[in-house]
């Protein structure tokens, strides 16, 4: 059968994102005695969960008039949403600006040059100081005519779209044994999205939250504070603030993963289940055994696999800047459970 001009516009870039697979990771389920499922968003044409939010953001906001042909499109991003825009702002022709703190990985500011962005690398302050990379993008689209912000942290947009792609592809793959879902957060879109989409079908699933050192999400679940602990190298995730994202995400609970457990998760999927991936998907498994096993052998367990590990191939990946931060790469097997 011939296809259609409309049936080809059905399959472009922006569809070929979501729909990904649920990975069983083998190894990690039979150490534990409960089935760990992956999502693996690294499958996306970008290479991360970030698309999604992207594709989200841009089709939301052409729907509504406020991104126009012409328009350039201004983040504030950790760099995988930046990937996203930059990729699908070429396919539909909106030039990106994008704001990046410099200690983020160069895999990433290779990504954002090859597609073509404008990347300003800032410092690495604090949301309270001004040149914070979420207010220069903020500012920088307030002050310039012809351009969108996305603000995928409180563009709820970002939500929306996990709630009706992300969470029902779980459910369809998995919601009749499913008994939780963990998952960090960095704007808090996936988490909530995929939470609020699953509880609404079986309420009695689990959403926990894993949280890296230096953030304050762990006890924000736990006693309502926003007090924090440590640092972490994961690039990503944890937040210091309630963004409009994460607001009222129906969490059961938190979970907190360390560095060098996370690092021993990422070692130890590359080695036994030939998964190479990026530091938050590391963390969410880590934080999915340790929930898993706590729970009644048989249950089933979905994370978050958000990016692959190509783009950390510097870092989390390179034993030397591993030494330098205190870690190695050693993987005997899941002793953190
Ligand atoms: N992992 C990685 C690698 C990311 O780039 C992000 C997004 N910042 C996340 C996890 C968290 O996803 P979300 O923004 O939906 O909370």
């Amino acid at each position: 059968m011939v296809a259609t001009a409309d049936a080809r516009e059905n399959r472009d870039l922006f569809a070929a994102i979501g729909n990904t697979p649920l990975i069983y990771l083998r190894k990690v389920s039979k150490a534990i005695g409960r089935t760990i499922l992956g999502k693996a968003e690294f499958v996306n044409p970008g290479g991360s969960v970030k698309d999604r939010t992207a594709k989200f953001i841009i089709e939301d906001a052409e729907k509504k008039g406020a991104l126009q042909p012409g328009n350039a499109i201004v983040e504030g991003t950790a760099g995988n949403t930046g990937i996203a825009l930059a990729m699908l702002g070429n396919a539909r022709g909106y030039h990106c600006i994008i704001f990046v703190p410099d200690d983020q990985s160069p895999e990433k500011f290779a990504l954002l040059k090859a597609y073509g962005a404008d990347v300003r690398p800032v410092p690495v302050v604090s949301f309270a100081d001004e040149r914070n990379y979420y207010h220069q993008a903020r500012r920088l689209a307030a002050s310039t005519p012809k351009t969108f912000w996305a603000d995928q942290f409180n563009n709820i947009a970002n939500r929306r779209g996990h709630y009706t792609t992300t969470g029902p592809e779980i459910w369809e793959a998995a919601g009749g044994y499913l008994t939780a879902f963990v998952a960090a957060a960095g704007t808090g879109g996936t988490f909530a999205g995929v939470s609020a989409a699953l509880k609404e079908r079986k309420p009695s699933i689990r959403c926990v939250v894993a949280d890296p050192m230096g953030s304050s999400l762990y006890r924000y679940i736990k006693d309502g504070t926003l007090d924090f602990e440590g640092d972490s190298i994961v690039e990503g995730i944890g937040i210091k603030r309630v963004t409009e994202n994460f607001a009222g995400a129906p969490a059961d609970d938190a979970v907190r993963v360390d560095d060098a457990t996370m690092v021993e998760m990422a070692f130890f999927l590359l080695r036994e289940e030939g998964l190479l991936l990026g530091g938050s998907a590391a963390l969410n498994v880590a934080a999915a055994a340790r929930v898993g096993a706590r729970l009644p052998p048989g249950s089933t367990v979905v994370t978050i696999l958000c990016d692959g590990g190509g783009r950390s191939l510097s870092r989390l990946y390179n034993p030397q800047w591993l030494a330098e931060k205190g870690l190695s790469p050693r993987c005997d097997g899941l002793s953190f459970l």
